[in-house]
């Protein structure tokens, strides 16, 4: 199976401008250099749908463009609303696979009772080849990555199908980022390029489980765009356990390509630690996560353990639980009291299983169905 899809070369969204003259020369001919400007902006500036919509075009390029070429193609094949505003999209892809992408509404609310943050948690592969414990998206395994167009379009699709604006952008919805580089970088350059004005880098965090190697050159991008790791454990035994990851990349090798990451951006990262009753909430957890947090500039996302039942776990999948909230606090204020930078995140969307760890394409249709 080919995991690695070109980009369909009718489709022109999340090209470049050199992409968008390139492919358009290879199937009408040469255009201006500005048309292809123009084109660019449309796309994905002011989100045409539909070449018709491009009116600064001559008719004649708008209907040979109609007939060479494609605007996206992911469609919505359902959504479902959680009790707390979080909505769960399910996409189709052309080739019959499916994605997930969750709008999360902050808990915080402006004047008018508005969320203040609406946060898209976008996939970037279809299913995922690493096999984390506590994760739903795991017991697909990978099928393949997405292409930049199909990452792009999640974002498009989510602000058009709610006619919200998104305010923040997570990837880390289905996979693992670095392991789709090309197409997620290229996507950030699109999202981020101050010509297109769609949202600034510093709301944009890339969540990666932890490649070094990939962590390095990610840091050389020049995107401005947040990191934050997956940790999840603080000794190698346990990690390697929840994460079979971390047996060809240790605790001590990511925090040094954190280091870098920091070094070479200046950006504070963040680090994600799920809490499990019993496996990594004790003091002496508390501690080690806080000297590892010292490290650097940085921020600790304690994340409740969201049960994953629905997947059948096997092994030590079949044994995590939530901490108790009496050890969830605990562990908070004995972060706090380290001098940490400590944030909880809130368990949206679990009822409709679109919260943190839940994305599996697994129950549809879901409990609380709104129409498409
Ligand atoms: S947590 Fe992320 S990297 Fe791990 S299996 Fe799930 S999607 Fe993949």
């Amino acid at each position: 199976m080919n995991r690695n899809p070109k980009i369909l070369s009718n489709d022109l969204l999340g090209l470049s401008q050199p992409e968008i003259l390139a492919a358009i020369y290879s199937k009408i001919g040469d255009i201006p250099a500005y048309r292809g400007k123009q084109i660019y902006q449309w796309l994905h500036a002011k989100r045409a749908r539909s070449f018709s919509e491009m009116t600064q075009l001559p008719a004649d390029l708008r209907s040979l463009l109609d007939e060479q070429f494609t605007i996206g193609t992911i469609s919505l094949a359902h959504r479902s609303m959680s009790e707390d505003g979080t909505i769960k999209f399910l996409f189709d892809l052309s080739d019959g696979f499916q994605i997930e992408s969750v709008l999360i509404p902050s808990e915080m609310r402006d004047s008018k009772g508005e969320a203040r943050r609406k946060t898209l948690c976008l996939s970037t592969q279809v299913g995922c080849p690493l096999d984390c414990k506590f994760c739903a998206t795991a017991s697909m395994k990978l099928k393949r990555n997405l292409t930049t167009s199909e990452i792009l379009q999640q974002y498009f699709e989510v602000e058009r199908l709610t006619g919200e604006r998104i305010t923040n952008v997570v990837y880390m919805g289905m996979g693992e980022p670095l392991l789709n580089y090309d197409n997620v970088v290229r996507s950030l350059r699109i999202l981020t390029d101050p010509e297109l004005d769609i949202i600034g880098s510093k709301r944009i965090t890339v969540s990666t489980s932890g490649l070094p190697e990939e962590i390095r050159k990610f840091a050389h991008e020049k995107l401005g765009v947040k990191l934050a790791l997956s940790l999840h454990a603080t000794t190698d035994e346990l990690r390697s356990k929840l994460m079979p990851i971390n047996r060809a990349h240790p605790i001590k090798d990511l925090l040094e390509a954190m280091d870098e990451y920091y070094k070479v951006t200046g950006i504070p990262v963040t680090y994600e630690y799920i809490l499990f009753e019993g496996l990594n909430d004790s003091d002496a957890d508390a501690r080690r996560l806080a000297k590892i947090a010292r490290r650097l500039p940085s921020k600790v996302n304690v994340i409740p353990f969201h049960r994953i039942d629905f997947t059948n776990p096997v092994g030590i999948g079949a044994e995590l639980h939530p901490a108790t909230d009496e050890h969830f606090i605990r562990f908070n204020d004995l972060l706090r009291a380290e001098g940490v930078h400590v944030m909880v995140r809130s368990s949206s969307g679990e009822d409709i299983e679109a919260a943190c760890g839940q994305l599996a394409l697994s129950k549809l249709p879901h409990p609380i169905a709104i129409g498409i």
